[in-house]
């Protein structure tokens, strides 16, 4: 009876380990599936509509409400990919896509991502993956050096400068305002001893346009700094006037100008504001200038393009998104500190747990976890990378100005047809266009482009007028795309240009004249 226990007890350990071996081998079959199935989905996108088409909701009939008690066999995972997920997914890499800007994506990227995540390492101090942290500073040595940025930005420099990748442009936005907080309040304690860290914090207080992002407000939210949207001029363009006016307003006010936040390529239309102006503002009266160049820093890889940045050597930080126009899978964003050690002054916290022998505050050798919100960290620098080696310098140049000639040409059909009108200057990749007149009728046609779900834009407003912001964001977008997203707005136009309503307004003398 014993001896039958022990076999019983053999056989069952045996049949787990088998099943173990059967599992992790299954587990592997999956993963492989699911590495064509990327390269299958993106050869075939095109073929896919831009926009899902489900309602709210949809995805709760087709997902249980608990988890599986007992393990599922891969093949019905896989399955219900195309049949849940697929039908609720806006195809952000189509080349139908033409909303907000670019989300950065490529093979060389996915696959850098892949590695990442297959290594799992947790790069938040140098000794937890060196090579997660100098691969790091490299690439950001690299990428500095291609937008040609001051070198005191550079990890490479003699100096206290660093770059560091943090997720995205509204963390860095953060991390810059809590810095500028920081360093102010810590100025001030040194002049005056006596005053409350609360009292002066306050009564610190940030710009920015009113044409930022929505990030850099928010940024104000988080970090309990008001934060004041500056009226820009007839460019869209926060200028140095306008923000001179503001601080001398708010001096007379007891409070305390800290945080500009300029940006270079704003989300509606793509200005540029004046930091050749706003940055010795800034300098004299030591406040933290941070630049957002999102997406159209990207461009200062191009020296035809890198006069937009001039006045950049006044700023404190400057944040460019690797994911959005330069191929690199979200999150990537690369952020320049002129001096880290005020990023180290304001976060650090030690732990027993964190030390290692290593530890210094040489940009070079940084512990990062000092320079970002979170403690943990990806190895993002090994898609920047391998997008970088394998693309080189040429290739991202070249993709670049590929995208930006590819919204010239729709911005030249679009000029062609008398009933539309261009409201700024075609940009970057973006154009902004209406329909010449009431702000109805581009509403209407907005709402039918939706409607049809062909293709997917969004709008922005120009000095109250409606625009239609088409913005060239896949990378596999061709001439054929551009003329196909041009005969959809047109041809939706013309329902709403042949109806007698239109043709009795105002605007019958854009069908007429010319
Ligand atoms: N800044 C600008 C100018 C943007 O256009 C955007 C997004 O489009 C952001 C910031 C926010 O970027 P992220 O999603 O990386 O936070």
């Amino acid at each position: 009876m014993r001896n039958c226990l022990d076999i019983l007890e053999r056989l069952r350990i045996l049949i787990g380990n088998l099943v173990k071996i059967m599992d992790s081998e299954q587990f592997r079959d999956f993963a492989k599936t699911i590495v064509d199935y990327i390269a299958d989905y993106t050869e075939n996108i095109r073929d896919k509509p831009a926009v899902s088409t489900v309602k709210p909701g949809y995805l709760y009939d087709l997902v249980p409400s608990e988890a599986p008690v007992k393990g599922e066999d891969w093949k019905t995972v896989f399955a219900d990919i195309e049949k849940i997920i697929m039908p609720g997914i806006t195809h952000w890499q189509s080349p139908q896509f033409h909303a907000f800007f670019p989300t950065g994506n490529s093979y060389p990227a996915i696959v850098g991502d892949l590695l990442s995540t297959g290594i799992g390492c947790v790069g938040f101090s140098w000794i937890t993956s060196p090579a997660c942290t100098e691969l790091e500073v490299q690439v950001m040595n690299w990428f500095g050096k291609m937008l040609q940025i001051p070198k005191e930005f550079l990890n490479e420099s003699e100096g206290p400068g660093g770059g560091i990748i943090q997720g995205s442009a509204s963390e860095a936005t953060l991390v810059c305002l809590l810095v500028a907080k920081d360093r102010m309040t810590k100025h001030l304690k040194a002049i005056n001893p006596q005053l409350d860290d609360g009292e002066i914090k306050s009564k610190l207080i940030a710009y920015t346009s009113d044409q930022s992002n929505s990030s850099v407000e928010k940024s104000g939210l988080l970090g309990s700094m008001h934060m004041r949207l500056l009226g820009t001029d007839d460019q869209g363009r926060l200028t140095g006037p306008i923000l001179l006016k503001s601080i001398e307003e708010d001096r007379k006010k007891g409070l305390i100008p800290c945080f500009v936040v300029a940006t270079l390529g704003t989300t509606g239309t793509c200005s540029f504001d004046c930091i050749e102006d706003l940055g010795p503002i800034c300098n004299e009266n030591n406040i933290w200038l941070h630049i957002d160049a999102a997406y159209a820093g990207a461009a200062f890889i191009l020296p035809e393009y890198r006069y937009l940045m001039a006045g950049i050597q006044y700023a404190d930080s400057f944040d460019v998104n690797l994911h959005k126009w330069l191929l690199v899978n979200f999150d990537c964003s690369a952020l320049w500190v002129k001096n880290t050690n005020h990023l180290v002054n304001a976060f650090n916290v030690e732990r027993m747990y964190l030390n290692h022998s290593y530890q210094s505050q040489n940009p070079q050798i940084p512990d990062y976890r000092h320079w970002q919100i979170p403690l943990g960290r990806r190895f993002r620098a090994l898609k920047v990378w391998f997008v970088m080696r394998l693309y080189g310098v040429e290739g991202l140049q070249a993709h670049i100005r590929k995208q930006i000639e590819l919204a010239e040409l729709f911005g030249r059909l679009v000029e062609q047809d008398r009933r539309f009108e261009i409201v700024t200057p075609v940009t970057m990749g973006l154009v902004c266009f209406r329909l010449k007149g009431d702000n109805i009728w581009t509403k209407r046609l907005y709402e039918s482009l939706m409607k049809s779900g062909k293709i997917y834009l969004v709008t922005a407003s120009v000095r109250s007028q409606l625009v239609i912001r088409f913005v060239v964001c896949s990378r596999l977008t061709e001439e054929r795309d551009v003329k196909f997203a041009w005969n959809e707005v047109s041809s939706l136009a013309d329902t709403i240009t042949s109806t007698e309503e239109y043709k009795e307004s105002d605007n019958i003398k854009y069908l007429t004249h010319g």
